[in-house]
């Protein structure tokens, strides 16, 4: 066989395997880093080589975190990753690309990057019904019964205005303190510790037993909102629309108007995030204008709206773990 192709399915094999290892056992088995660097390193093959083209690639898919204990929820909007930028360079690249699809320079909303696990929350008429995992995008895990032991999801909206349907999207993680109370439990009774809180966020969240969960100090934010229509023509506004319902948001949010502007809120939680009392790898740069949003669309993996940027992963901070790449 074509050595590209062997290399290909080769690395399609292992990406799919440290997947696994990842959304559904919760145990990291390779570096993020390396990880990155092996799907980087597809993704450029793939390009040069449209003729192996295969819609399974895990370029093209959203890490899957299905499992067979819970009853599976079709998402009624599809859930997606996000583009990944590790630069100055690449940010640039990324916003004269937005840049090219507007007349006027657009605004970003810079957000952290919180490290634990999506979830999608639905809301009718103001109640909460259920809470589903990303899953592949399409299809996630109902886990509605451990959600309701997180003391900071409303389970009745307050104020007004919300849609009679909605799914409001966010992250579950674990804050530092439980993160630390829980591996110190753990190992007291011989059991493996988690890798990091956003392993411990989402295996928890795959807990059959709801009283483990509510015991395990789990906590949420949230910033998204999905519905037949936006409910705020900026996504500031929508981030203060979810506070008003009585959602938990994030404070770090800034609304920036330049490259420069967005580089210093980077800069700045890039060392500010070590007094946060909860994990964040990064920071999200989002086109604040709604209507732009939906002009700019997505792929099947990521929207074109939005990038992640990653920090720099500390030595101390990761476990390393071997990587085992013969599949
Ligand atoms: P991701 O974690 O890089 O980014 C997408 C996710 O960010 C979203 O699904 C959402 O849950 C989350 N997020 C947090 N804060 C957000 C905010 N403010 N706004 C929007 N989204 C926010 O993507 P992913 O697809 O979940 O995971 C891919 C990454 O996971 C890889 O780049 C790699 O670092 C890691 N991974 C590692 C291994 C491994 O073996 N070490 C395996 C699989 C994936």
């Amino acid at each position: 066989m074509n050595e590209v192709k062997q290399k290909i399915d080769h690395l399609r094999r292992v990406l799919d395997r440290l997947n696994h290892n990842y959304y559904v056992l919760n145990a990291p088995s390779a570096e993020d880093r390396e990880y990155d660097r092996l799907m980087a390193e597809l993704t450029a093959l793939e390009a040069e080589h449209p003729e192996f083209d295969d819609p399974n690639s895990p370029t093209r898919r959203v890490g899957s975190d299905l499992t067979r204990e819970f009853e599976q929820v079709r998402h009624r909007y599809p859930m997606l990753s996000l583009a990944n930028t590790y630069s100055e360079e690449e940010v640039r690249e990324f916003v004269a690309r937005i840049d090219k699809e507007t007349d006027t320079p657009a605004a970003y909303c810079c957000e952290l990057k919180f490290d634990g696990t999506a979830i999608s929350l639905t809301y009718e008429n103001g109640r909460f019904v259920r809470a589903v995992t990303r899953g592949d995008g399409t299809v996630g895990d109902d886990v509605s019964a451990n959600v309701r032991t997180i003391r900071s999801i409303p389970m009745n909206l307050m104020g007004e205005g919300w849609p009679a349907y909605m799914e409001v999207r966010g992250e579950i993680y674990m804050p530092h303190e439980s993160f630390g109370r829980l591996n110190a439990e753990r190992a007291d009774i011989g059991e493996e510790p988690f890798a990091n809180p956003r392993n411990a966020a989402a295996g928890t969240l795959k807990q059959q037993n709801s009283a483990v969960v509510a015991r395990r100090g789990l906590d949420a934010v949230l910033y998204a909102v999905q519905a037949d229509a936006p409910v705020a023509p900026s996504h500031y506004g929508t981030l203060q629309m979810l506070k008003t319902w009585g959602f938990k948001t994030s404070s770090a949010v800034r609304l920036c108007r330049s490259v420069d502007e967005i580089m210093e809120y980077i800069r700045h939680w890039d060392t500010e995030r070590h007094a946060l009392p909860y994990e964040t790898d990064g920071a999200v740069i989002k086109v604040d204008d709604t209507k732009l949003q939906r002009d700019l669309g997505a792929t099947a993996k990521a929207p074109r709206w939005a990038v992640a940027y990653k920090f720099k992963a500390e030595q101390a901070s990761t476990r390393l773990v071997s990587v085992d790449f013969q599949v």
